[in-house]
């Protein structure tokens, strides 16, 4: 089987309005003509895309994601995940805002990716597809399904199936007939994401979000005639997450603790149990194979995205104000390392048309 490298990107937003008027100053750029990244005076990353200030959100789509989109219609599992700390860029990356207030050139990926699929539908009319879509989030540990408020955190659960993939058990799955029809539950589950709480920022940038797309496909093969021919047609399901992780930013908290303030410096323990993760991942003098996939929800829920056997890119989003400084710093550190996760893409045909396989055999 092949192993391919998870591929890391990195963008760099433009300064925003706010910090010109206050004066920031730009300390991270893409070096022209290279696929490196130059942070402070002389730091220089090299990644796999680098996308700078005046990059389009079409560029990034047709550039990292739109081959993602083909495999997963070649019937590989994929991933995107968008990684950085508050206010980088990972929702307006990843297209997970107010999607329909959105004009066109401004489109993240998400809405880009629905175009697409629906688009190759239309053309291959000898396929039968049937498309489902999920949403949840974990926050606080904790899993929400998005297109389905009343269902309890209880009644969700991270399992395994017979083929080590991961599946969420009790998570509403919608199947849906149009790229309309997604985009609605799309907005939908923003909805839902933004008024979970009465402090919003507190909780988006604290919440992953997974947005699933599964495609089954069945070839529509009648020629194999006489005895019934049940066994012709070939399934394939395939699955797309879309990854908005929480916030990397370190929270500094200041509580009381008695006779004085205490500050404690609190970070997500997803993001800690994934940063743990790409680094036994990514470590050539690894010794045993244990990887901490357990340690948290969201490690869990990416296990075969990341070391797995899904195709997965990892777009980390950089503020270049240079009051971000440490935070961006610590984000291509972070990029830097996914750089060495290999996975071992395969193709997915569905347990029943394996069966079939087999009685046919
Ligand atoms: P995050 O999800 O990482 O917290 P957002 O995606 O919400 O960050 O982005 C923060 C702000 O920066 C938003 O106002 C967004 O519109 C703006 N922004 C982010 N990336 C870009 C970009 N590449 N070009 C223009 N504006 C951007
Ligand atoms: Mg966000």
């Amino acid at each position: 089987m092949e192993e391919i490298p998870v591929k890391v990107a990195v963008r760099i937003r433009p300064l925003l309005c706010k910090e010109v008027l206050h004066n920031h100053q730009a300390c991270v750029r893409v070096i022209p003509n290279t696929q490196q990244i130059i942070i402070g005076r002389d730091r220089v990353f090299t990644f796999d895309f680098v996308f700078g200030k005046n990059s389009t959100q079409d560029e990034v789509y047709n550039t990292c994601i739109k081959p993602l989109v083909l495999s997963l219609i070649e019937g590989y599992n994929a991933t995107v995940f968008a990684y950085g700390q508050t206010g980088s860029g990972k929702t307006y990356t990843i297209g997970g805002g107010h999607v329909a207030s959105v004009v066109e050139g401004q489109k993240g990926i998400i809405p880009r990716a629905i175009h697409e699929i629906f688009q190759n539908i239309s053309e291959n009319p000898s396929i039968d597809f049937s498309i489902k879509v999920s949403y949840i989030e974990v926050y606080k540990e904790d899993l929400r399904d998005l297109l389905e408020l009343e269902t309890s955190m209880k009644d969700l659960h991270i399992r395994e199936d017979e083929k080590g993939n991961t599946v969420i058990v009790g998570a509403k799955e919608c199947q849906v007939e149009s790229a309309d029809e997604v985009m609605s539950l799309l907005e939908m589950g923003n909805a839902a994401r933004h008024t979970g709480t009465t402090q919003m920022n507190e909780h988006s940038s604290r919440s992953h979000a997974i947005f699933t797309i599964s495609i089954c496909q069945v070839e529509k093969n009648i020629e194999a005639g006489e005895d019934g021919s049940w066994y012709s047609h070939r399934q394939i399901v395939s699955k797309f997450h879309f990854v908005d992780l929480a916030g990397s930013e370190r929270v500094t908290k200041t509580g009381n603790t008695g006779e004085r303030f205490k500050e404690s410096i609190q970070i997500n323990s997803g993001l800690l149990a994934l940063g743990n993760v790409i680094s036994a991942l990514g470590d050539p003098r690894r010794k045993s194979s244990h990887i901490p996939y357990r340690d948290a929800k969201i490690t869990r829920l990416l296990k075969d995205s990341l070391g797995g056997s899904a195709k997965t890119v990892m777009i980390t989003c950089v503020s270049p104000s240079s009051s971000d400084f440490d935070e961006s710093l610590n984000s291509l550190k972070y990029a830097n390392r996914a750089r060495n996760i290999r996975n071992k893409p395969t193709l997915n045909f569905s347990p029943e048309s394996d069966r079939m396989d087999e009685m046919e055999f």
